[in-house]
């Protein structure tokens, strides 16, 4: 078994720990040990990396896009072939199945290329001139150093979509990831330090978050933030990007419906969506949340997902066999006993699930809850968790009410057999992102990306390296 390194901080092209020497440990979720720790950055490191930043952008942005992209393919390649290697890391700090793990560093390089891809198309204009000999173009040019801010449920995947977009783009970047899952991230910037990225172009810290976030977003060198988080935290640092007027991009919270009309596979549609609610134990930002199902087949579809849900293996997610692994930090446990303990007060009932499992590590049952309504907590808060909430509905317009009625507009599912209602769901709901009758959501090519309190801007598809472009003007005459 691979051992679990202890993580340093990369500043200006070396490895290294804090000016100040401490470090935070890291623990397992599946057995609450301390498995290693991660080097907590002073205010003298982030210093360091900022100014590493800004000379690693003056290099960077210089290199040609297609020897850019030359090397954010090589880094894929690297990240494919250490694959097994880094799932057994992230699998040790994170908790999720082995299989889950290297599913993720694996679509990792698949975004790595596409965003290499990407970094040879960023196309200017030449657009039509009122007089002759004019002329007039748009160039992009790369936005500046980035600070991108990322979360623990995906270690990899959260960096990976701001790093190769902004190192594809010509931009230096300061990763600041979750000190709670650091070794996985480190062997991702290895990897691009490996393929021959400068060192001063790709910074890496950990610490205490709102100390790192409030120094880089308020400091010039930084030109753009980015952060995957939940919606309170992306409000307050947005604020804090506008006060200093920094380009911005905020991949927040969902509350995901998933909507089942009378007339769909309900077989497939239970089973579809068991998948995609218990994968990373439900941690995650487009997970199903709320599950409205037309009344005919409500109690068809609640026994079969509720089957599905029994059918989990819960384990350490390094056991064979294993499909659904503890949550990934302590809190999230009284977080869940809290929102089911609401749920049951409010008349929910517990179809099957409920409980944490054992007094070690931070598993919890797969839980489905019949009788959801809106004066539930959990079906106002993401639940971030293994939690299904279960409630009927009549028609179409109930349940595009429903959908709307949250703050929250990231991603939302649909089964039906019905173009006309796949169209009118399409046309209806409030939503970044609508997969329908299957899991079509956050491969590298299709945007990804929230409305309304989930955020604004897209990490995935052709506009994404927008997101790390300015467009300048230049207006030419008679030359
Ligand atoms: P949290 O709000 O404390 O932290 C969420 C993430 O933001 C963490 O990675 C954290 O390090 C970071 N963060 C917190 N304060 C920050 C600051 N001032 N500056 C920079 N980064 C900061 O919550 P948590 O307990 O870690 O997770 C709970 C909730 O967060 C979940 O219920 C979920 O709603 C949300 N969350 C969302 C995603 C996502 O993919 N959108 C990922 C993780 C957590």
């Amino acid at each position: 078994m691979a051992e679990y390194p202890n993580t340093l901080l990369h500043i200006a092209g070396t490895w290294r720990g804090g000016a100040e020497g401490r470090t935070i440990d890291v623990l397992n979720p599946a057995n609450e040990e301390v498995i290693g720790t991660v080097a907590h950055a002073t205010r003298v490191d982030l210093d360091a990396a900022l100014e590493a930043a800004d000379r690693g952008f003056k290099v960077w942005r210089k290199v040609s896009a297609f020897e850019r992209s030359k090397l954010l393919r090589k880094a894929a390649d690297l990240l494919r072939t250490r694959a097994d290697d880094i799932a057994r890391l992230m699998t040790m700090e994170q908790g999720k199945p082995l299989g889950e793990a290297r599913a993720e560093i694996l679509g990792g390089a698949d975004t790595i290329d596409w965003f290499a891809e990407e970094a040879r198309r960023t196309y200017g204009q030449v657009i039509p001139a009122r007089g002759e000999g004019i002329y007039q173009l748009t160039i992009k040019e790369p936005v500046g150093p980035v600070a991108a801010f990322t979360p623990w449920n995906f270690p990899i995947n959260q960096i990976v979509r701001k790093l190769a977009a902004s190192l594809a783009a010509g931009c230096s970047i300061i990763v600041k990831a979750p000190e709670e899952t650091p070794a996985s991230p480190a062997e991702l910037i290895r990897c691009f330090l490996d393929a021959g990225v400068p060192g001063d172009a790709i910074g890496l810290v950990y610490g205490v978050p709102s100390e790192i976030s409030s120094y880089l977003i308020a400091h010039p060198i930084i030109r753009k933030v980015t952060f995957t988080g939940s919606t309170p935290v992306g409000k307050m640092l947005s604020g804090l990007a506008g006060q200093h007027m920094k380009r911005v991009t905020m991949e927040l919270g969902g509350h995901a419906p998933a909507m089942v009309f009378d007339d769909a596979d309900i077989e497939h549609a239970a089973k579809t969506l068991a998948f995609a609610k218990f994968r990373n134990a439900g941690q995650v930002c487009v997970s199903p949340t709320r599950f409205l199902v037309q009344e005919r087949v409500y109690d068809q579809f609640v026994a079969s997902f509720a089957n599905h849900a029994r059918a989990l293996k819960v384990g350490d997610g390094l056991a064979e066999g294993t499909t659904m692994g503890p949550m990934a930090n302590e809190r999230r446990v009284p977080q869940m006993e809290a929102m089911l303990a609401d749920a049951v007060s409010h008349g929910g009932e517990i179809v099957t699930g409920g409980n944490r499992i054992g007094n070690k590590g931070y598993f919890f049952e797969p839980t489905v809850v019949t009788g959801a309504n809106a004066g539930m907590k959990a079906m106002n808060e993401e639940p971030f968790g293994p939690v299904a909430m279960m409630r009927p509905f009549k028609d179409l317009a109930e349940v595009v009410t429903e959908a709307n009625r949250l703050p929250y507009a990231l991603a939302s599912y649909a089964f039906t057999g019905s173009g006309k209602t796949a169209q009118a769901l399409a046309a209806g709901v409030e939503v970044g992102m609508m997969t329908i009758n299957h899991l079509g959501l956050a491969i590298p090519e299709v945007p990804f990306g929230g409305v309304k309190d989930s955020g604004y801007g897209t990490e995935g598809g052709s506009e994404a390296i927008g997101a790390y472009l300015n467009t300048k003007f230049v207006s030419q005459f008679g030359l």
